[in-house]
């Protein structure tokens, strides 16, 4: 097979085949671009050579054979000891890895050919600083010597000069210099520097090969979500020389500013300087209009090839350069990586400039970025004192006292104090708190734990399974490392984008694009400004575009009116369970423990209203666009109290001799109520089956709640939603329940209700038989949170914590399945149930409404797989919407 590929061989869309580096060297060399010659050996080679642990086959007389050719056309030959040709090896992945991954340069120098590239270049200094970096690289990326070493000896020569720059060392001290790298080099890795300059670019082909294994490269991978089995190129290029005096430099460009994203060119300098040093910091830069100053002919090339490359990449392009001694040359080129604010303000500008067209400036960003924007952000100038580091659960910047108990939580802010809850975990008994709080901070739990979904859902700023903090709630403390204490009381900020939590108060920025969504920032506004602007023609693009609806999670007529203003299209998930909280707990526990039918009907009569107005809120609010209200979904004994207080508190009675007639009672009944796994038991459509009227008073809130808000002139449409049906049997016992409830309340009120009935899809034997489920059901909700845990058999509440670590640096899987869809099992019973589902009833509406409705991967594959709308938290409305854009582009 062939492995090598000269630059005039390739092109800008063979990044697979030669990595980022190569393709675009190849593309500008074919543009007719100053490149020096070169060739790249592609990231096959590399797959083979870490599957097999030695180079494959061929690659060896193919890299000789381009070597030559290489050698012919400089008219020089590799490590020659009167005119050496010097090569760089650079590594370059599909994706870029900044700073991963290995570069040697100079590659060809020796003790011989130092005074050849001397004599050549009427440059003994010039010579030896080379050979010094030579060995220098060589040693840290080849060799693997800690690069300590090298930067002691270097500070020791300056300090030998009394110089404070490397450009004050003259030949003789870098002679020296070059003796002492030897040394080191000896000394570390056992061997001499290799003076047979192939020796050296085999090792450092192999080096770079390697380099794609590295930990670094691994975590970054994880991070940046880039498949571990690409494989890297290498780039083995001809050597052009920044320091070869002052007329010489090197710099990186930008065609625009990936900051802001503002046009106009952008980027720095370095006279007589290689390689890394301008990133590196060894010595301030010079700006472009700096340049212009001192080398005006190369400024003017430049600009050239930078308007060049933006009209042929049609983006903005970031560039390496040298300049020899005059002549510019270009090293790299790419489409440039940019903050989130640049890539909308970049996209806007382009369509304006006529160079894209809107459905590719909606390709150009993407719902990651866009919800980067929706958080406010810290302002780490300052450089606050971070004390840990938790899971970047719920994005967003907050500060306040911390807390350890809901109540407090309460307590304070209702006095008008910023709160930070902290618990080990939370538990719906948080919920008052952590609506209270502005943020919220476990030690425990992953991104799917009850204070990471409840918290993403209020678009809370959350930070959870900080591992390192000891949390004691009942001392109101916490412990950080380093012996770090914080007291209730004392101020902390969490970043829930980062996870980071620091000691006090860090200053923070509202986001405009927030206020924009919510109508309080009008896109056309003085204060909008252009940021503002463009989010917003993009979203407008974006609207037009997709075939997927979006609606939001909602359970309160707050929430569903945010959701709203973010462009919801409707609930897809209203969970009724917050509603049997806080001051209707007493009533839900008469309900568990009514012990004959008069009591429960008495029970169920007076929740009811307070159902209906629930309903009527959030219906209202929703302004005839359908809500999907699920029925009461968790086991039961989550609304009784824990078993383990509740026994003390009975004990504790007990001995005291006092009567507790109702603690008792209260006990067996969570006795009788316990169960092993409750995630597996008693809930869902199983309540509704066993505990009479349940279902029936849920259903009969709805339709008076429709038929209020339809005789006050409103439309109301609801899906009522059946959830962990596995049977189509257990929906049409509730089904012809709940229809002849709609069919009473009709009759009687005179009102139009539009209701459907449907079921969610959370089960496998749902998916597996939603051919007859469809028959009882006039929609599929998709319930991919518990879809996700009983198809792989993870309980959602724990297994983040305990083992997914352990499976993502094993490569099990890239992403957590609950966090993104797993297309491969999860996505297979959803693709089945929705075919199945629409082969029985071809007008069956089809939603997601588990987490996955907002992460931008997931929501393409609900679009490839026909759904008709996503449901997610109202924060991710937006997201969900663009990304549902991209996704049908
Ligand atoms: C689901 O399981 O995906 C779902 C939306 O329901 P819940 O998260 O309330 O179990
Ligand atoms: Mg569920």
């Amino acid at each position: 097979p062939k492995y090598v590929y000269d630059f005039t061989e390739g092109h800008k869309d063979l990044k697979d085949l030669l990595g980022g580096k190569g393709a675009n060297l190849a593309e500008m060399t074919n543009l007719g671009l100053p490149v020096p010659p070169g060739f790249t050996i592609s990231t096959d080679a590399c797959r083979a050579y870490l599957s097999a642990g030695a180079a494959p086959e061929g690659l060896r007389e193919q890299v000789s054979a381009h070597l030559a050719a290489l050698e012919e056309k400089m008219g020089r030959k590799l490590g020659d000891p009167t005119d050496p040709l010097l090569v760089s090896v650079r590594s370059g992945a599909k994706f870029s890895m900044p700073g991963m991954m290995e570069t040697v340069l100079n590659i060809g120098l020796s003790d011989v050919s130092v005074s050849g590239l001397a004599a050549v270049a009427g440059d003994e200094r010039f010579a030896w600083d080379s050979y010094r970096r030579l060995i220098q690289m060589f040693g840290k990326t080849v060799l693997d010597i800690d690069g300590e070493h090298f930067e002691e000896a270097l500070e020791a020569a300056k300090r030998a000069k009394n110089a404070t720059s490397d450009v004050d060392l003259d030949a003789s001290d870098l002679a020296l210099l070059v003796d002492a790298y030897k040394a080191i080099v000896r000394e570390q890795a056992g061997r001499d520097f290799p003076q047979d300059p192939r020796e050296q670019m085999d090792l450092a082909i192999n080096a770079v090969f390697h380099s794609w294994n590295t930990e670094r490269a691994k975590l970054y991978r994880r991070q940046e979500r880039i498949p571990h089995d690409l494989g890297t190129a290498v780039n083995v290029c001809s050597m052009v020389f920044g320091n070869l005096g002052a007329d010489s430099g090197t710099g990186v460009a930008f065609t625009r500013d990936p900051a802001t994203g503002h046009s106009g060119v952008y980027g720095d300098y370095l006279a007589n300087a290689q390689g890394e040093d301008v990133v590196a910091g060894i010595r301030n830069t010079l700006s472009l209009e700096q340049l212009e100053q001192l080398d005006k002919a190369s400024y003017d090339e430049l600009m050239r090839i930078m308007k060049v490359l933006e009209g042929h990449y049609r983006d903005l392009c970031d560039i390496e350069f040298t300049i020899e001694r005059g002549k510019l040359w270009m090293l790299q080129t790419r489409v440039g990586k940019r903050t989130a604010a640049a890539a909308f303000l970049i996209a806007a500008n382009l369509v304006d400039e006529g160079v894209i067209t809107p459905d590719e400036a909606i390709e150009r960003v993407s719902g990651a970025q866009l919800a980067q924007l929706m958080f406010p952000q810290f302002d780490l100038t300052g450089k606050p004192n971070r004390v840990a580091k938790g899971m970047n659960a719920s994005p967003g910047a907050a500060v306040g006292k911390a807390v350890f108990d809901s109540y407090t939580a309460v307590k304070w802010s209702r006095s008008g104090e910023r709160v930070i809850l902290i618990r080990r975990e939370t538990n719906p008994d948080d919920l008052g708190g952590m609506i209270a709080a502005q943020g919220i901070l476990t030690s425990r739990g992953g991104k799917t734990s009850h204070a990471a979904v409840v918290a993403r859902g209020m678009g809370k700023t959350c930070v959870c399974g900080a591992e390192e903090l000891d949390v004691d709630t009942k001392a109101r403390r916490l412990t950080a490392p380093g012996g770090v204490v914080v007291e209730e009381g004392d101020v902390i900020s969490i970043d829930g984008s980062s996870g980071a939590i620091y000691l006090g108060e860090v200053p923070v920025a509202p986001s405009p694009v927030v206020e924009y969504f919510e109508g309080r920032l009008g896109a056309d506004s003085a204060r909008a400004g252009e940021l503002v602007r463009s989010v917003h023609r993009i979203m407008t693009w974006a609207d037009e575009k997709r075939a997927l609806y979006v609606r939001a999670n909602a359970d309160t007529p707050d929430d569903a009116a945010r959701a709203r203003r973010f462009g919801a299209q409707g609930i897809g998930l209203c969970r009724t369970e917050h509603m049997f909280l806080g001051e209707r707990r007493a009533l839900v526990e008469r309900l568990i423990l009514a012990e004959d039918d008069s009591e429960r009907q008495k029970v169920l009569a007076e929740l009811l209203p307070m159902q209906r107005d629930d309903f009527v809120g959030i219906l209202t609010a929703m302004g005839g666009l359908p809500v999907t209200v699920r029925l009461l979904d968790p086991p039961l004994h989550e609304f009784l109290p824990d078993l383990t207080e509740l026994s003390v508190r009975v004990a504790v009675a007990e001995a005291r001799g006092e009567d507790n007639e109702s603690d008792l009672r209260l006990l067996q009944a969570v006795h009788k109520l316990h169960e092993q796994n409750p995630m597996l038991g008693l809930r869902g459509v199983r309540l509704g089956l066993v505990v009479p009227g349940l279902f029936i008073m849920q259903v009969r809130a709805i339709a008076e709640a429709a038929a209020q808000v339809a005789k006050a002139g409103g439309v109301a449409r609801v899906e009522i939603m059946v959830p962990l049906v596995g049977a189509v049997q257990e929906l049409e016992i509730i089904r012809d329940e709940a229809r002849a409830v709609l069919d009473e309340v009709t009759e009687t009120t005179g009102a139009d209700i539009r209701a459907l009935i449907g079921t969610m899809i959370e089960l496998p034997r749902a998916a597996l038989t939603a051919g007859q489920i469809a028959e009882a059901a006039e929609f599929f909700s998709f319930g991919t949170n518990d879809l996700t845990q009983t198809t792989w058999g993870f309980s959602r509440d724990d297994v983040e914590a305990a083992f997914f670590s352990a499976y993502l640096d094993r490569g099990i899987f890239g992403v957590s399945p609950f966090e993104t869809l797993d297309r491969d099992g999860v996505g297979r019973l959803v693709s089945l149930a929705a075919g199945e589902g629409r082969k029985t009833r071809p007008a069956l509406k089809l939603g997601v409404c588990g987490e996955h409705g907002g992460d931008p991967e997931s929501v393409h594959f609900f679009h490839d797989a026909g759904l008709d709308y996503v449901s997610c938290s109202p924060f991710r409305v937006p997201v969900a919407r663009l990304e549902a854009a991209r996704a049908a582009v």
